[in-house]
């Protein structure tokens, strides 16, 4: 019996040094984000971004393409970050791709560039299917869809489709992304309340003065726009990212409402948020 009992008190011993463990590191880790900027597993999370993951960013990205050294480290290890902390889930189909996975990551991370390093955490989990498939929500037929309970659904295709050309102001992950950053905004989790009220408001007020002429088919954006705020903002978004100059030349209003909201501007590779020491030192999310 006295074995038995020597026995149990070291596995609860290692036991509790490994959990001691753990959450020491976790505390020097998220005070080591916080207030230095700096994220001891970031090296680590740079290597998940291999040289062809980078061949394939810079065939279709140009977001990527047209950052500094720096900021295109940044770039990489957000990805990362979004990847790991990701529940990636198929249907009718065997494997996920990586360039599908990059996909959908370079979305995220390009939308909230502006902003600390945001992991979209109200949205773990997604769902890829290889076409475009029937929603079990609607019954209708869609290419993606973001459901307010946390779940991310693409078509492999419409997503490989959406970065086809880069400025036709069309790109699924993009605006799927954009519905999920409104969502997270309102999530109750670490990642509330960062998009501006007023850049909000102005949004809103952007959407009541253009929807008459977005639907009559007189605007840079496509009437898809003018069904309700969040399309609009939506199809703003898909418009602000490939097609810059134009939607800055045409509606100077929502591209100025627009770099306030997302705290960048593509056109001039800028980005107000946080200076770039910061952008990753105030994640405050579960990083195992
Ligand atoms: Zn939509």
């Amino acid at each position: 019996m006295e074995w038995i009992a020597g026995g149990l008190a070291v596995l609860l011993a290692v036991a509790g040094l490994y959990i001691g463990v753990q959450f020491a590191f976790a505390l020097v880790r998220s005070e080591l984000r916080f207030h230095w900027g700096m994220d001891p597993l970031r090296p680590f999370l740079l290597r998940k971004i291999r040289p062809e993951h980078k061949q394939m960013l810079q065939e279709w990205c140009p977001y990527y393409v047209q950052l500094d050294r720096e900021d295109r480290l940044e770039f990489e290890y957000r990805l990362a970050l979004f990847i790991r902390n990701r529940d990636w889930n198929t249907r009718n189909q065997e494997t996920l791709e990586d360039e599908t996975v990059l996909r959908i990551a370079c979305a995220a991370v390009q939308i909230s560039f502006g902003f600390p390093a945001l992991l979209f955490e109200h949205f773990r989990r997604i769902v890829v299917y290889p076409t475009d498939y029937r929603s079990r929500i609607t019954g209708f037929r869609h290419q993606g869809e973001v459901n307010p309970s946390g779940l991310l659904v693409f078509s492999e295709t419409a997503l490989e489709m959406g970065y086809s050309d880069s400025m036709d102001g069309r790109n699924l992950a993009l605006h799927e992304m954009s519905h999920a950053l409104l969502i997270e905004n309102e999530s109750d989790n670490t990642e509330t309340d960062f998009l501006e009220d007023h850049a909000l408001a102005e949004m809103r007020l952007c959407f009541e003065h253009m929807r008459n002429e977005i639907e009559a088919g007189q605007s840079l954006l496509r009437p898809y726009a003018a069904t309700n705020f969040m399309e609009f903002v939506a199809v703003s978004v898909e418009c602000f990212f490939e097609q810059t100059r134009s939607l800055k030349q045409q509606h100077p209003a929502l591209f100025k409402t627009m770099v306030e909201l997302l705290k960048q501007d593509p056109g001039q590779r800028k980005f107000l948020g946080t200076t770039p020491g910061m952008r990753h030192s105030a994640v405050r999310t579960s990083f195992r």
